[in-house]
């Protein structure tokens, strides 16, 4: 059986699926997830798919979605351009402080 490629486009460019990530952006602005988004029988098509995969009840989702995180796809290429995932949240200690 030949595998499925999916295409998508982001960043301006038509691509496989295979070659991008969704990012989880938190309400600051800070990236705090990955999810690849697609591998083996998998596909993550859509921000709704890649939302269903980090959050299976819909109560989680609506609580993330209020709270202003955000999902986007993007290319691998960006990603290691872009994304520091390993790079803390500058903003969590500010807001504890302020409290
Ligand atoms: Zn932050």
């Amino acid at each position: 059986m030949s595998e499925l490629t999916l295409m998508v486009q982001v960043d301006g460019q038509i691509r496989p699926l295979a070659d991008c990530t969704w990012i989880t952006w938190a309400p600051c602005g800070c990236p705090c997830g990955a999810l690849t988004a697609a591998f083996g029988d998998e596909a993550f098509a859509t921000e709704e798919q890649a939302w269903r995969e980090h959050y299976p009840l819909k109560r989680e989702r609506d609580k993330y979605q209020r709270q202003g995180y955000r999902m986007e796809l993007m290319s691998w290429d960006r990603y290691r351009a872009e994304v520091d995932l390993a790079a803390r949240c500058p903003h969590v200690k500010a807001k504890e402080a302020a409290r």
